[in-house]
């Protein structure tokens, strides 16, 4: 650690982000040019930053790109999308101008239902605390209701029950789940206030002790589900086909391949997602568990040819996104980018989102099907090259363009590159 004072920095939350930023300046080496970076580049946002996250010194930017070409449900969309990753969303407009012959993608969602658990240890009769429980139904539905009226008055609220028994290393369980239809929010919160509030009910009712009472990001009755077929001969023909069922196949059967698999789909989902101020680890954690719910790990998505000799892709995963609660509705560029997509609720949000899940995972396989994703990358690669070894300008493209003639994308060959232009 630079500078002579270290990691332990009292009173650090109480300060303004702009002492927190001299406070870590004084121990790092960070300089003045870094400070001021920080400070102008998070300036806007920064205030509001300091109300969402703690110990805030900035901001830090992301691109955002827009998606062109994706009609969804019949309806075209603009999709604002936040990732520092080159070539996803090029991805996704190729992808999605292959399938508007056929309509674009289709999606359906399960609606809104949340599950929040409550864990209860030390019950002596878990069978019959269970049977228990399920009677107070009715009871359990209207403490949860009280909690939230304002949800109740939307339509959502408390919608069912489960009560499962684990047997686990340290004993018995008895697992509670509640499921609430949270409307338009992601839900955490509110889910989470009805177990808080149910705790000490459920002990009474059948003794033992409440420990754990959170949402399970396995949001697997809040799924979302796309469609879409591209024309065998607008994607190059047979070979290419059946080089993508192929590389779907191989994503089923193999969990190393459907962890990058599934990457490749979560580029996009996660790049909507921060997008619009939803949560990124929420929708990433659902679907990676979704993604192993039989117990071994395999793709989200699934690759088939059609009677007509066509390409039909599928996708499904849990998707707890909200357009109200959390940053959703506080950030300036969350709400501009919703505008962006005239997206008012969380369906079609999910639906949308779940497009440009499949639309992706479509432009990866067709890529490693086919060339290797390597080419695109690799020019994009060698822009971020030249800037890195100090390109300005037109310089840039110059670099990056002799880098490619030489088929030598590296650092050393920038530097030399670009010391030629100059
Ligand atoms: P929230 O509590 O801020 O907003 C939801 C509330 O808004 C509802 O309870 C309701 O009272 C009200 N509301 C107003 N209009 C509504 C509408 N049209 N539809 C639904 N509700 C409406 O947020 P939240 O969505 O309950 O929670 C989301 C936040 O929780 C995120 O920031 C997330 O990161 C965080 N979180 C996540 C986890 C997790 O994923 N494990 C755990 C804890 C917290």
């Amino acid at each position: 650690m630079a500078g002579d004072e270290g990691s332990r920095i009292p009173g650090f939350h109480a300060l303004s982000p702009a002492e927190r930023l001299d406070a870590v300046g004084r121990r790092s080496n960070l300089g003045n040019e870094g400070k001021a970076h920080l400070l102008e580049a998070g300036a806007p946002l920064t205030e509001l930053a300091d109300h969402l996250a703690e110990n805030v010194i900035g901001t830090m930017s992301i691109p955002l790109g827009v998606a062109t070409n994706l009609i969804v449900d019949g309806e075209e969309v603009l999709v604002p999308m936040a990732t520092e990753e080159s070539s996803v969303v090029a991805a996704v407009c190729n992808a999605a101008k292959q399938c508007r012959e056929t309509g674009g993608i289709f999606a359906s969602w399960t609606g809104p239902r949340m599950i929040a658990q409550i864990q209860l240890l030390g019950v002596a009769d878990p069978h019959h605390a269970r049977v228990n429980l399920l009677e107070r139904r009715d009871e359990i539905a209207a403490l949860c209701d009280s909690c939230d009226p304002m949800l109740v008055k939307l339509g959502g609220g408390f919608r069912d029950l489960e009560v499962r028994l684990l047997e686990t290393r340290v004993g018995p369980m008895v697992v509670l789940h509640l499921i609430v239809d949270t409307r338009d929010a992601m839900g955490a919160n509110a889910v989470n206030t009805m177990a808080e509030k149910l705790a000490p009910h459920l002990e009474s009712w059948v003794g033992g002790t409440v420990k754990l009472r959170i949402l399970s990001n396995l949001a697997d009755q809040r799924l979302v589900r796309a469609r879409a077929v591209w024309k065998t001969e607008t994607i190059g023909g047979p070979e290419v086909r059946d080089g993508m069922i192929a590389a779907s196949a191989f994503a089923e059967a193999d969990p190393y391949r459907a962890a990058t698999h599934n990457k490749g789909i979560m580029n996009g989902i996660s790049a909507v997602v921060l997008a619009t101020g939803n949560d990124t680890r929420a929708i990433e954690a659902g679907a990676h568990a979704y993604a192993s719910r039989s117990g071994r790990y395999t793709a989200l998505s699934r690759w088939e040819e059609t009677a007509d000799g066509d390409l039909a892709g599928t996708l499904e995963l849990p998707m707890a996104v909200g357009v109200v609660g959390g940053a959703t509705k506080v950030h300036p560029t969350a709400q501009a980018n919703l505008k962006i997509m005239g997206i008012a609720g969380a369906e079609r949000l999910a639906k949308v989102i779940a497009a440009v899940g499949l639309t992706q995972n479509f432009a990866a396989l067709k890529a490693l099907a086919t060339t290797g994703i390597q080419a695109g990358h690799m020019r994009l690669h060698a822009r971020n090259l030249a800037i890195t070894v100090g390109a300005e300008g037109e310089e840039i493209d110059r670099v990056a363009a002799a880098l490619i003639d030489r088929g030598e994308i590296r650092q050393d060959v920038a530097e030399a590159v670009l010391a030629e232009i100059r």
